[in-house]
């Protein structure tokens, strides 16, 4: 026995340094490079993060986690599932096919998308239906073989297990999911079989779904899917992967015949040591520990992280431990090098990908007892203690306004039955009223004005002006289509949560933190690692100067605490609902700003409320009473004229409407058009009473519908809400689309409700 500990790896960014991957990628879909060219260039990035994590120390380093787009993707085409309306007859699946799934192509529309887990990575969802799954290519193999040949690595291949991908997965009733089980498994075995004949060591097959809890059928379906693969590649070990939460019941996982079981025990809240020390851990199983947060960009406090380490080698031998991250790394930024611009004391505090992967392999050498390891420690410890220090981590202001929260109404003065009738009054909006949910294009020439202002080239002057004339545009592009409420477009604001936290004290930006959130989109979270406060107004000069164009209502354009939340990186120091708290009554400061000046329909965005749900059924309660209260506090105290409107991205409301409901927004806005209709089904069995928008077109794609199309949308809508509450928007904002398919979409939107104004 040696007391060397293993150090392994789940997931590399995919993105690159520099989002060369990002950049590939669309200069492939624009058609400036051709396939072969797109090929070799990617192959390239592969190789280079494979190099970097073996330079790093990483002993297992995981391969097939690269993709052209998303592993779930690639998981449901490896396997040859292709939805019908593709026209897919069979035979090797092309590029075109690829991303005709992902983004939407001539013949058919994207595949839906959402959001993987509670993070802000989005994935393919695969429409499995009747269809037979068979092997198209092995591509774990392939990128198995690619490092080997290229970087001497003997890579782990990373798959979606079977479990996950089907819990993942939709067109097939959910009580069937057992017979789809045993549709997939001889492809999942021939897959196997293949890597184990190939001589692979470790395959790491990732089952986040585990911890979202598990049924007795769920784990009777575990049970019988790896019972099957452990029995067809006896000589193959795997690694049964789970993340974001704690796996159990622990007793359960440890029968499966597996040979590694890798947990998290960074966001599992203590658990899954908990079962380790009640239970044991058996003498034939490999612990992946995951003690790094994949999730957050902090510095680890080493210290504990190696005190964590020693309780559990008292159960799990240390020839047995394989230390890595709490989950996949694509969930952070590659590296902290090159943040030149933030205080020394802040930066020190930071760690990205390379610098978890850093941390991993000194924990590593330090558990081995390695001299070397005692002074990296001892600066690690320093940059902690230096951070921690810092004053606007605590300050007394804000700590006396949160003390001041309790006894803050947080309620409209008058109940929404009662509010519809005066807003009504003043408002005067036609029946199906139509807007959009807030941005517009931002091109290129908006997004290098916003560079030359940055980097001085323009002086402030000359870039508002630049931005008003957008304004003006873009009043009169919606003034001459004819839509109801009209929206400023959002030119001034590069990403939703930024252009807040700029304004906000307690936020630090990152030059180079950029994560992927869908496809080659990439977003740079903005850090809190402070106490956040409010400055001064933020958003009252747009508005307003849009207001002064038009006699239509205008509406306020805010994001709401929970997502600025939740699309930021977090201190870690203070729980989320404190920080969400502190969010809230800066933001509540900027909802006054607004009505003051005039602008009294404000949209406060909560497009990330659902991504926080907890992962566990029991614990989302707790969240939702914090999110829903956080809503409240920022928008409830304006009149009772003001109309607040919100917006939130996503399909899937059924469990969420009385929350969504006691957020007690006039009218919200929900994207629906990639769930096919699904989401309306909630409303035939639940009670919505306040304005409602359903998007009637999707935005992800530049396709433009059709005034049928939208037509049919509305009336599927209109079957189970009252006209008196239907508003028609688009799924979502507009910014990543160019004018001309914007301007198309939204002139066959208002056509659409026209036609169906005269109906009802
Ligand atoms: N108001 C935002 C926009 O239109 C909302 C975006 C979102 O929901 N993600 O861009
Ligand atoms: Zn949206």
């Amino acid at each position: 026995m040696t007391n060397k500990v293993k150090v392994s790896n789940l997931g590399y960014p995919r993105i690159g340094k520099n989002r060369e991957w990002k950049k590939t990628l669309e200069a492939f879909w624009s058609g400036k490079t051709d396939e072969a060219t797109f090929r070799s260039e990617m192959a390239g990035i592969q190789l280079q993060h494979l190099l970097t994590q073996k330079e790093a120390g990483i002993e297992l380093i995981p391969v097939n986690d690269f993709t052209f787009y998303d592993h779930v993707l690639d998981t449901a085409v490896m396997f040859g599932i292709v939805p019908p309306r593709y026209d897919y007859e069979g035979g090797d699946i092309p590029l075109e096919l690829y991303f005709g799934m992902a983004r939407g192509n001539t013949r058919a529309t994207a595949c839906e998308m959402t959001k993987w887990f509670n993070t802000n990575y989005h994935y393919i969802v695969p429409e499995i239906g009747r269809q037979t799954p068979r092997l198209t290519e092995n591509k774990p193999l392939a990128a198995y073989r690619f490092a080997k040949e290229q970087a001497g690595i003997e890579g782990k291949p990373v798959i979606v297990g079977l479990y996950t991908f089907l819990k993942l997965s939709k067109g097939f009733p959910s009580t069937d999911i057992a017979d789809v089980a045993g549709r997939f498994l001889p492809v999942y075995v021939q897959l196997l079989q293949e890597l184990e004949a190939e001589g692979v060591a470790w395959v790491q097959i990732d089952e986040p779904a585990i911890v979202s809890g598990l049924s007795e059928e769920d784990q009777s379906l575990l049970e019988n899917i790896y019972q099957t693969l452990a029995a067809a590649v006896p000589g193959l070990n795997i690694m049964l992967q789970t993340y974001f939460e704690a796996a159990e019941p622990l007793e359960a996982l440890l029968k499966l015949p597996v040979q590694g079981l890798g947990l998290d025990f960074v966001h599992d809240g203590g658990a899954n040591l908990e079962s380790i020390q009640r239970l044991g851990w058996p003498e034939d199983k490999w612990l992946g520990a995951g003690i790094i947060d994949g999730r957050n960009i902090w510095r680890s406090d080493l210290d504990a992280k190696l005190q964590l380490v020693e309780k559990l080698a008292a159960h799990v031998a240390l020839d047995q431990l394989i230390l890595q991250p709490s989950s996949s790394l694509l969930h952070v930024p590659v590296t902290v090098q090159g943040e030149d611009k933030l205080k020394l004391t802040v930066k020190n505090a930071l760690a990205f990908a390379d610098e978890k992967l850093a941390e991993l392999t000194l924990i590593g050498a330090a558990v081995g007892g390695g001299e070397a390891s005692a002074a990296a420690l001892a600066t690690s410890r320093e940059a902690l203690a230096a951070f921690r220090a810092l004053p606007e981590r605590a300050r007394q202001d804000v700590a006396e306004q949160v003390r001041g929260l309790a006894a803050l109404p947080d309620n409209r003065s008058l109940p929404f039955a009662e509010r519809v009738k005066v807003q009504q009054q003043k408002w005067q909006l036609p029946l199906l009223p139509t807007t959009t949910i807030g941005s517009f294009p931002q091109t290129v020439e908006v997004r290098q004005a916003r560079l030359k202002w940055r980097k001085g080239v323009w002086n402030q002057e000359r870039y508002d002006l630049f931005i008003r004339k957008q304004i003006e545009e873009a009043i009169t592009f919606q003034e001459n289509l004819g839509l109801d409420v009209l929206v400023h477009g959002e030119f001034e604001r590069t990403d939703m949560v930024e252009f807040f936290g700029e304004k906000l004290a307690g936020y630090l930006f990152t030059r180079n933190g950029w994560v992927q959130s869908y496809g080659s989109r990439c977003v740079k979270p903005p850090v809190i690692y402070a106490d956040i406060a409010f400055i001064e107004p933020m958003t009252v000069k747009e508005s307003v100067y849009a207001q002064s164009l038009t006699k239509l209502p205008v509406k306020g354009m805010l994001t709401g605490p929970v997502t600025i939340l939740n699309w930021s990186f977090v201190r870690d120091d203070l729980s989320r609902e404190a920080v969400a708290n502190q969010i809230a009554l800066a933001l509540r400061h900027e909802v006054l700003a607004l009505e003051s000046a005039g602008i009294e329909m404000i949209q406060v965005d909560e497009p990330a409320i659902r991504e926080g749900l907890p992962l566990k059924a029991e614990d989302r309660e707790h969240y939702l009473q914090w999110a829903v209260k956080s809503f409240r506090i920022a928008t409830n105290h304006v009149k009772d004229t003001t109309q607040v409107h919100t917006h939130m991205c996503y399909s899937e409301f059924n469990d969420m409407i009385d929350s969504i409901s006691a957020m007690d927004a006039d009218v919200i806005s929900i994207e629906t058009s990639r769930s096919h209709g699904e989401l309306i089904v909630s409303f035939e069995e639940q009670e919505y009473d306040k304005g409602i928008g359903l998007g009637v077109y999707d935005i992800h794609s530049p396709r433009v519908p059709g005034v049928e199309e939208m037509t049919s949308n509305i009336d599927r809508a209109l079957r189970v809400l009252e006209p008196e509450q239907f508003w028609i928007n688009p799924d979502c904002g507009l910014k990543t689309r160019g004018w001309p398919e914007t301007e198309g979409a939204l002139r066959n939107m208002v056509q659409a409700a026209i036609i169906v104004r005269e109906r009802v």
